[in-house]
């Protein structure tokens, strides 16, 4: 059972945020209520923004003291509800913790403040001539903090990893309000256990991140991207695995169906490149020298062709780049759009299972008579399974959303999978966990949170089932 806020609680808000601080508004708390989840909301009962880290630090004393939820928040973009306070309490908002603190070129690591929204590192970095490589689709919206605290990926993952493959060095904040410096401008280390990794994907339910040391690499100077077509997605499929068994390894390798095209031309309201083909991929390569890059990009289009490809689309200039992805990019709002209604999951199957986790959704759609949609990342085996209501009836929707969503991870868990690849667990899979990692590893999981939050006050109602 968890404390009130009070007037009491309120006035000791108010003292350590100020009143520009703490949000009581209910028109102001409404963005709060929810992510990017279709249909789940909860009410919080204020909201503080903090600017500082010895504000959150007396936060977390006060809310353990007092047993009051406290469920942190970067810019709410997230995809499996672990901003929604659902079990009400304080939401902590980091938005106003925005400041890129320094670039080292030096040791080719940059330190933000978790505020910081993803596609602003990204831009910061680049004009030096360096790389920070994860680029979640919603960079341009969604927070550093909210990607180490889901171990967000993106699709240049098949080349260079995910954000943990970035992270050095945290500053947490635990419940009980002590501060901890973890890693550092460090490219190795083993000092005991790893608790940097343990904080990257724990959705806010450890620790606050207060502060991020990330890794950086030189910008690759040269890219291109290719759009190719095909009349069957098995085509496709059999074109990654070409790819790779060749030893190449794409920045990215994205799939698209021929029905998220057509969502996404609606949604842009303009007709799109290669819109008859069945299936589309989407290829990156990257690389320092252009003679090397457009040699692999042959090499890659012929496979393409080779593999009943119907028509390669080859883009080495940003503008014709970024109209090639330009549906790829807004991909979800569009099938938002499309169906405001939706279900979206996330799973992740080894990169040759694929095409056998795609038939086999597709059976599901004849099964259950509700749209099924496939998009995703190709190249590393998360695909994102979107079921669109339209206007078939609300009561008919909820008795059968999980029981697809229980066959759909079943599904991924028979071919090797698993059932989130980088949305999380958060409010919405977790009654699916126990199933995913069996009791044993679900018990570990207690352990570790009762270690770290004894009195279940940090974003309770996330990751573990009750
Ligand atoms: C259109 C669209 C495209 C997307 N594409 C991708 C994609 O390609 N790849 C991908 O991985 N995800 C993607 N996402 C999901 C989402 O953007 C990511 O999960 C992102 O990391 C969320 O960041 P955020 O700042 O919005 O976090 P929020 O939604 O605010 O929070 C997410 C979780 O992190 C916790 N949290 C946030 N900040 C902190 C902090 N400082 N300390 C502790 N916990 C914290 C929250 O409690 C919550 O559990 C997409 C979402 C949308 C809407």
């Amino acid at each position: 059972m968890y404390a009130k806020v009070d007037n009491v609680v309120l006035k000791l808000l108010t003292g350590l945020f100020g009143k520009g601080g703490v949000l009581l508004d209910p028109d102001l708390l409404e963005m709060y209520t929810h992510d990017e989840v279709p249909g789940l909301k909860a009410q919080p009962e204020v909201v503080v923004r903090a600017r500082t880290v010895e504000q959150i630090s007396k936060l977390m004393k006060l809310a353990n003291e007092k047993r009051i939820p406290i469920t942190p928040r970067g810019a709410g973009y997230g995809l499996s509800g672990g901003a929604v306070p659902v079990c009400g309490g304080i939401v902590l908002s980091l938005e106003k913790m925005n400041r890129i603190l320094e670039i080292d070129k030096n040791n080719l690591m940059i330190t933000v403040e978790p505020g910081v929204i993803t596609g602003k590192i990204h831009e910061a970095v680049e004009k030096e001539g360096l790389f920070y490589p994860p680029d979640p689709a919603s960079l341009d919206s969604c927070s550093i903090g909210g990607n180490v605290a889901e171990g967000a990926g993106g699709p240049r993952a098949v080349k260079y990893g995910v954000t943990k493959d970035y992270v050095c060095g945290l500053e947490a904040v635990l419940p009980s309000g002590e501060i901890i410096t973890l890693g550092g401008k460090l490219v190795k280390n083993v000092t005991g256990y790893s608790l940097v990794d343990l904080l990257i994907g724990s959705e806010g339910t450890l620790a606050i991140i207060s502060k991020i040391i990330l890794r950086l690499i030189p910008l690759p100077r040269v890219t291109i991207d290719l759009l190719v077509a095909f009349n069957e997605f098995q085509s496709a499929a059999d074109t990654v695995s070409a790819i790779i068994e060749q030893h190449i390894l794409p920045t990215a390798i994205e799939f698209m169906e021929q029905d998220s095209l057509l969502a996404c031309e609606k949604y842009l309201k303009k007709e799109l490149p290669l819109r008859e083909a069945a299936a589309f991929l989407l290829i990156k390569l990257d690389g320092n020298r252009k003679e090397d890059v457009e040699a692999l990009c042959e090499n890659v289009g012929e496979t393409c062709l080779e593999h009943d490809a119907i028509d390669v689309l080859v883009a080495s200039d940003r503008s014709t780049q970024d109209r090639l992805w330009e549906a790829r990019r807004v991909i979800i709002e569009a099938l938002k759009s499309r169906s405001p209604v939706n279900h979206m999951e996330d799973i992740v199957v080894p990169r040759a299972r694929v095409n056998d986790f795609l038939r086999e959704i597709k059976k599901l759609q004849e099964k259950y008579e509700y749209p099924i949609i496939c998009f995703g990342h190709s190249g590393d085996g998360n695909v994102h399974v979107n079921i669109l209501k339209e206007d078939r009836p609300q009561g008919k929707w909820a008795r059968t959303i999980p029981k697809i969503s229980g066959e759909i991870f079943d599904i991924a868990l028979s071919l090797g999978g698993q059932i989130t690849g980088e949305h999380g667990i958060g409010a919405t899979r977790r009654n699916y966990l126990e199933k995913a990692v069996g009791p044993k590893t679900l018990q570990l999981f207690r352990g570790i949170k009762q270690l770290f939050d004894p009195n279940n006050i940090l974003n309770p109602g996330k990751i573990l089932p009750d």
